[in-house]
């Protein structure tokens, strides 16, 4: 049996209604909450299919924070959207800290997006000329991605061969969109003019080196989306004071937690950089698969006497302020909050998600020293079970 549809409105009150009562029927169970949400179902359109509610996740803010970045600049109250109990009271003790050291110097270093097709040549000498027939002919090449776009501008374009298969990874600004959508449709039309005008077997829009919502060492090496880093000095009093500890400590355990890293195998080297990129990402209507490759970051901490140094290298963060999920209410009214909602807003946006992993970063090494990670997770993050609603239809 198939879900109910309205060929004519599918986000119609009448067809939720009618898809709600199949799924209550079918699960035994009455359904209440997903369905009773003040947004009108219209204004998902484009976004989802088949909707039958929302989602209602939580969402705490923490601040102030203050950031010293080139487009985000002052104090700022961030909006995260979480289950997990303790993040917001851990990302707020490393906002205080960050705020009272003078605040986050992020600086944002690189900004592309990638498409990768693949071609499929005669033999490996075909795949020579190929590759030598792209770099000439790249300014008509750029000319054509960029017919499909205002915003779109083809950067760049590294070729990679493995006999007779020629990896392109194609990388363009976006403005202020993740740009996704906008670049697979100027990679297929420069695709189709490429398959026009060289002899090539077979070609297809993406061979996996892109690399979209999978973690890569690509990405990491080279960027995907935009590329931030950040950093921060913090004073031996605060250290003790707000984190409990001391630089030494912070520094030693730092080291081994990088062994740690090296032997477990890890792409990236953090404490918890998804639990900050997750929460802002829900918050903030991003696309959350996109927390794959956006949350390999690096984390650094140094004792610097008796201060500590702390700096954040996220090379692979892929956000926007214009299109995609941006645009649905709440998710809006999360970026009106940090001043990132639309044109011109995806650095600033950028240097506000490096600033509070910053923050969460530090907050987390010093409990793991300071043996307050298990009490926070105890006194914040115990959500009991509620008792069975009863309403059951099973
Ligand atoms: P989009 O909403 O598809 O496109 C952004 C639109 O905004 C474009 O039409 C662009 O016009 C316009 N625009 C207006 N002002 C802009 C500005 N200042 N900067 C940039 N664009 C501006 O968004 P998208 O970022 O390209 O794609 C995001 C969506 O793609 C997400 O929903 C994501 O889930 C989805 N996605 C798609 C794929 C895929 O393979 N297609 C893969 C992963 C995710 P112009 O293009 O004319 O400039």
């Amino acid at each position: 049996m198939s879900l109910p549809k309205d060929r004519k409105n599918n986000y119609s009150e009448s067809a939720i209604k009618d898809r709600i009562s199949f799924l209550s029927r079918r699960s035994g169970f009455s359904i209440r909450y997903l369905k009773s949400s003040s947004i009108d179902a219209e204004l998902t359109r484009g976004n989802i299919e088949n909707i039958i509610g929302f989602a209602q996740v939580p969402v705490g803010a923490i601040g102030p924070l203050k950031i010293n970045g080139k487009y985000a600049n002052g104090d700022f109250y961030v909006p995260l959207s979480t289950t997990e109990g303790a993040l917001i009271s851990s990302y707020n003790r490393g906002a205080r800290v960050v705020s009272l050291s003078g605040g986050a110097n992020v600086v944002l270093v690189k900004d592309s997006m990638q498409r990768a097709p693949f071609f499929e040549l005669e033999n490996v000498y075909k795949s020579g000329e190929f590759v030598e027939w792209i770099k000439k002919n790249f300014n008509k090449l750029k000319e054509v991605a960029e017919s499909t776009t205002d915003h779109g501008k083809l950067l760049g374009c590294d070729t990679y061969i493995q006999g007779k298969i020629v990896f392109l990874r194609l990388s363009f600004s976006t403005g202020d969109a993740m740009g996704m959508n906008m670049i697979t449709k100027a990679s297929e039309k420069l695709c189709a003019y490429i398959s026009d005008n060289f002899p090539v077997v077979r070609c297809a829009i993406e061979s996996n080196m892109a690399v979209d919502k999978k973690p890569a060492s690509i990405n990491s090496i080279m960027g995907r989306g935009k590329t931030v880093t950040a950093d921060v000095l913090i004073k031996e009093h605060i250290i003790s004071r707000f984190l409990r500890t001391t630089a030494e400590k912070i520094d030693k355990t730092y080291r081994q937690m990088v062994m740690g890293n090296l032997m477990a195998g890890v792409l990236g080297m953090n404490g918890h950089i998804a639990n900050g990129i997750a929460a802002l990402f829900l918050a903030c209507g991003q696309d959350l698969a996109n927390i794959s490759e956006s949350c390999v970051g690096y984390s650094y901490a140094e004792a610097v006497g008796k201060d500590l140094y702390v700096s954040l290298n996220l090379p692979s963060l892929v956000v926007g302020t214009v299109g995609g999920g941006v645009s649905l209410p709440t998710q809006r009214e999360c970026l009106e909050i940090i001043g990132c909602y639309g044109r011109g807003k995806s650095k600033k946006f950028a240097e506000i998600v490096a600033a509070t992993i910053l923050a969460g970063e530090i907050s987390l090494i010093s409990a793991i020293v300071a043996g307050d990670f298990t009490r926070a997770h105890e006194r914040y993050g115990r959500n009991k079970p509620l008792p069975d609603p009863g309403n059951s239809q099973a």
